[in-house]
């Protein structure tokens, strides 16, 4: 065990030159949140050193190896209205172009419903195209986009359909704004959404997005998600299916951008302690071996960990100890992955595609979107009974499905399932969630469960970053 007597000054710390303002910051975490703080940090300039406790970077968005192939953690999507996560993937190196399959809006349950935005008359597509070119988010165009998609969605009644159109006109009108947040359940039945149409239509978008059964999903968070996709432009629906895998996606292109900015990024060492000295931060970390170290005085440290792990961090610190019991008492939701190696000749009929009322919710073929043949994930999100099978029983319930729901009889090479069991939080009604100001003015939390409108996703995460970031510089997310 190593550690080292006495914390030393910092070269970039107090004192730095003028170009970094004299500010030197540690940024415990590499998921999406840590590193896009260290990244619209390093961009000004500013010296990060970022400490990830595992081997690779991503956290809850990473790639994984199974059998000599990469996967995710869990299979993923990003939608067009993903603005900072897309323009920072960009700023790093990535092209999305290439690094995503983008389609337009398609809500596929197989053989039973299917919504989709179709392509405006002219010369109404003129008008969105100009509203998009001009900036604008919303247009008229743009909703009549999404009304002719519900208008028009098969498997529904026209009494159904009519009743979705209305709902959207209706939310609308509220600006997407509720006086009382309530359930998203509440919400659907004060709207007259029938079961049927609820179970087709709202509830699996609700689970995608939210991560969270409607019954006990935050309606407000919901009409976020609604506001900003289906009712935003038409490239804000889109859906953005990853080629790469999450690792490389954004958090590894992040880190050679922070090097090059003179930064530092540390994996395989965890953090242990944060030690406040007056204006000054201390780290206590752990490398692979276990040896101690006393780290370098920081002008001021993001927590971007795990929530778990940010609770552990600022309960030993008695000012953060309540953000600490904050983080605490948030509920979390699981998301099972099961991947399935089949032939190569094996294909879905969509790149992505859903069951209704299957124990698999969304399948995605992993042969269309990044060309590994055969492979398909099949997503299981929130909580369910799922839970109460073992994983092997749960691999052969989706292979059943696949069986007798898509006629796919060849049995799998190999799978694997990838339990995520505190995914993203519970995304209920009036949460209370995190500030990423914290009593103590140099040190920050960035993570997808602190304050924000969206539910956990990527977007949220590296809003949260970005937020921190802005927080250095008193500015707030652009
Ligand atoms: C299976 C699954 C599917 C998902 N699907 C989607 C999706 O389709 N679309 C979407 O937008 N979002 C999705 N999400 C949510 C998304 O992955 C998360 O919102 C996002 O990755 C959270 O990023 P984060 O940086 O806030 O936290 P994390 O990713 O949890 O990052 C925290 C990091 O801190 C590290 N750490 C923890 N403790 C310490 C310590 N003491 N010292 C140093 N480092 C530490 C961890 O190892 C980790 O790398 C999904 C999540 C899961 C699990």
């Amino acid at each position: 065990m190593n550690t080292t007597p006495h914390p030393q000054p910092s070269p970039g710390g107090r004192g730095g030159n003028r170009k970094n303002h004299g500010l030197n910051l540690a940024i415990i975490g590499g998921g999406y949140a840590g590193m896009a703080a260290a990244v619209a940090l390093s961009a000004r300039d500013i010296p990060v050193t970022v400490f990830e406790s595992a081997k690779q970077l991503g956290g809850r968005a990473r790639g994984v190896w199974h059998n000599g192939t990469q996967l995710d953690n869990g299979q993923h999507i990003l939608l067009g209205c993903y603005r900072h996560t897309l323009k920072l993937i960009g700023q790093v190196g990535g092209n999305i172009g290439d690094d995503f399959l983008r389609l337009p809006l398609q809500l596929t349950l197989h053989n039973r419903f299917e919504l989709k935005a179709p392509h405006l008359p002219a010369p109404l597509h003129l008008i969105e195209q100009l509203a998009i070119r001009a900036g604008w988010q919303t247009t008229p165009a743009s909703s009549l986009v999404m009304l002719a998609g519900l208008l028009t969605a098969q498997g529904l009644s026209f009494a159904q359909r009519f009743s979705a159109a209305r709902f959207m006109l209706a939310l609308r009108r509220i600006r997407f704004i509720l006086p009382r947040d309530t359930t998203a359940h509440d919400l659907l039945r004060t709207h007259n959404q029938d079961e049927e149409l609820a179970r087709l239509l709202w509830e699996p978008i609700c689970i995608a997005a939210l991560n969270t059964p409607v019954r006990k999903a935050s309606a407000q968070v919901l009409l976020n998600v609604l506001r900003d996709s289906l009712n935003g432009s038409r490239p804000d629906s889109d859906i953005l299916l990853p080629r790469v895998n999450f690792s490389a996606l954004f958090p590894d292109r992040a880190a050679e951008y922070v090097k090059q900015h003179g930064g530092t990024v540390h994996t395989s060492c965890s953090v242990e302690a944060i030690v406040p000295h007056g204006d000054t931060i201390e780290l206590t970390a752990t490398r692979d071996a276990g040896c101690v170290l006393r780290t370098n005085l920081f002008s001021h440290a993001i927590c971007a960990a795990s929530p778990a792990s940010s609770a552990r961090l600022f309960r030993a610190v008695p000012q953060l100890a309540p953000v600490a019991a904050q983080i605490a008492a948030l509920a979390f939701q699981p998301i099972y992955t099961v991947y399935l190696q089949y032939h190569e000749a094996v294909r879905l009929p969509h790149p992505m595609l859903g069951l209704d009322r299957g124990f698999a919710q969304w399948l995605f073929d992993k042969g269309r979107i990044a060309g590994q043949h055969g492979l398909i994930a099949a997503v299981i999100s929130a909580e369910g009974l799922h839970q109460e099978l073992e994983h092997e029983q749960l691999a052969q319930k989706v292979v059943q499905e696949l069986r007798e729901r898509l006629g796919i009889t060849a049995m799998p090479l190999w799978h694997q399932v990838i339990a995520e069991k505190r995914a993203t939080f519970s995304c209920e009604p009036g949460l209370a969630r995190p500030a990423h100001t914290t009593p103590l003015s140099n040190v920050l939390l960035a993570g997808d469960y602190t304050a924000g409108d969206y539910p956990a996703t990527l977007e949220s995460a590296v809003m949260s970053g970005i937020q921190c970031a802005g927080e250095i510089f008193h500015e707030g997310c652009p």
